[in-house]
């Protein structure tokens, strides 16, 4: 929040100002010099404006200001306190509301308080205190001037100019940006696949020591945990794991696979792993996944874990399995990785990164067409019906995934079969090997 610090000397009326601003009665005024001697924070609210803090300090007397001109001999540690509280606040001060008393008129020891605050450089601006509306004002007010800082007349005590004193206080503050900082761009990552499969040891190893459990906020379930690192300089995260347990802890089962929890945790991934067993081979709850994730066109790569436990034939065949399974879908990659020996996990993330960059391709409509004609010239599409269907544009409707649109003559003249060529060749050309991606045809007559 920042922070604006009321400056003057003592009973100028910086308590009054101070409350006001706060709309409470929280600081103590009295009609004796230095009587708040501590400081006082509070936060000024305003409809429709930016809210900042405001700090009262004790006033600054006479004595605590010859410190400052003459060094520390002969001060008292009453006026030293209140000196140190403002040079503490000052610190860490936005901008000053340097505050003088319009009936007593410009005297030495606030031209001597603004030399000290000027000295700072900060935005500031001169609160004229008790003035409402008297005679004379502005004759009052024109000694100030020398000061140097812009000025405002108001009243504490009867509420005079005080919406005029937050809004010029207001234009003290730096611009302030609408907008969150932006976080570093992180990873997402959703990591599926059934109890024990080996999920919270390879997010251990991918980790490393210094990952962070980002939010494990009490209350939430113990689901919704996720892990942010940093590898190779890019930045991770793996979203909706059920917290990184250590290894030994293997009695903590209570994890329950449901195939639904584990779809709505990848709608908030780029990227999602499934991982597989490889001395279990692939479960039912493993192939509905596969086919939701493959429908629902989720960029994902499979991992199939523990390959030190697995003969090589049975990791063969395995994989064979796994190919079978994903025939309509060959663009899935599959790796072979043991979370426990360390094989093969360096390939996982750049394997991510490289499918999240190919989900987000833009590719300009020029291009696309000069493709389309290659591609039709090297296969025609087939005679359906006595004729062969014209293909007029192909554009680019969407990424993530990256989604195509042919407009041809009669959508109902274009095989299945035909889609899948196209979909190789386009894959081919422009180098979308693991991505997911949508074609459509559309007929326009
Ligand atoms: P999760 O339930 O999917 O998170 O699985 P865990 O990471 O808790 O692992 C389950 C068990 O498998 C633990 O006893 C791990 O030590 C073990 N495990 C995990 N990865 C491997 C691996 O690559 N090889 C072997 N041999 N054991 C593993």
């Amino acid at each position: 929040l920042p922070r604006i610090i009321l400056v003057g000397r003592p009973n100028v009326g910086k308590s009054t100002l101070f409350n006001r601003l706060i709309r409470s009665n929280r600081a103590i005024t009295h009609d004796r010099p230095g009587i708040t001697r501590d400081r006082m924070d509070g936060v000024v609210r305003r409809k429709d404006m930016p809210v900042f803090g405001i700090v009262d300090t004790g006033g600054i007397t006479l004595d605590a200001h010859a410190m400052v001109v003459e060094g520390p001999e002969g001060i008292r540690g009453f006026e030293q306190d209140i000196l140190n509280q403002t040079e503490a606040a000052l610190k860490d001060a936005t901008a000053v509301a340097f505050v003088v008393d319009g009936r007593d008129g410009l005297l030495p020891l606030d031209e001597h308080l603004a030399a000290h605050v000027r000295r700072k450089g900060l935005p500031t601006l001169c609160v004229v205190n008790k003035v409402d509306g008297a005679e004379h004002e502005d004759e009052r007010m024109a000694e100030f001037h020398a000061l140097g800082f812009p000025l405002l007349a108001v009243s504490a005590e009867h509420g005079h100019n005080m919406n005029a004193l937050v809004e010029d206080l207001t234009a003290l503050l730096p611009e302030e940006s609408s907008e969150e900082p932006p976080a570093p761009p992180t990873l997402r990552l959703a990591m599926l696949g059934r109890p024990n499969a080996g999920k919270s040891s390879l997010i251990n190893a991918l980790s490393g020591e210094d990952r962070m459990i980002v939010s494990d906020v009490a209350g939430t379930t113990r689901d919704s945990v996720d892990v942010r690192f940093t590898k190779n300089g890019k930045d991770y995260t793996f979203v909706d794991t059920a917290g990184v347990r250590r290894r030994t802890k293997i009695t903590d089962n209570v994890e329950k696979y449901s195939v639904n929890s584990a779809i709505k945790s990848t709608t908030k991934a780029d990227v999602t792993l499934l991982t597989l067993d490889a001395a279990e081979g692939v479960s039912q709850q493993d192939k509905r996944l596969m086919d939701m994730l493959n429908t629902r066109k989720t960029p994902f790569m499979i991992l199939i874990n523990k390959c030190d436990l697995a003969p090589r034939n049975a990791l063969d065949q395995l994989r064979k399995n796994i190919n079978e399974l994903l025939s309509f879908c060959q663009h899935v990659p599959v790796l072979l990785v043991s979370a426990l020996s360390g094989k093969d996990l360096h390939k996982i993330l750049p394997l991510a990164q490289k499918i999240h960059e190919e989900c987000s391709v833009r590719i300009s409509t020029g291009k696309l067409n000069r493709a389309m004609e290659e591609v039709l010239t090297r296969h025609q599409p087939p005679v359906v019906k006595r004729s062969r269907a014209k293909f007029f544009y192909l554009t680019q409707a969407e990424s993530q995934p990256p989604t195509f649109v042919f407009f041809v003559s009669d959508s109902e003249r274009v095989p299945e079969s035909y889609v899948r060529y196209l979909e190789r060749a386009l894959r081919k050309i422009f180098e979308i090997s693991h991505a997911p991606m949508r074609l459509h045809l559309r007929s326009s007559h």
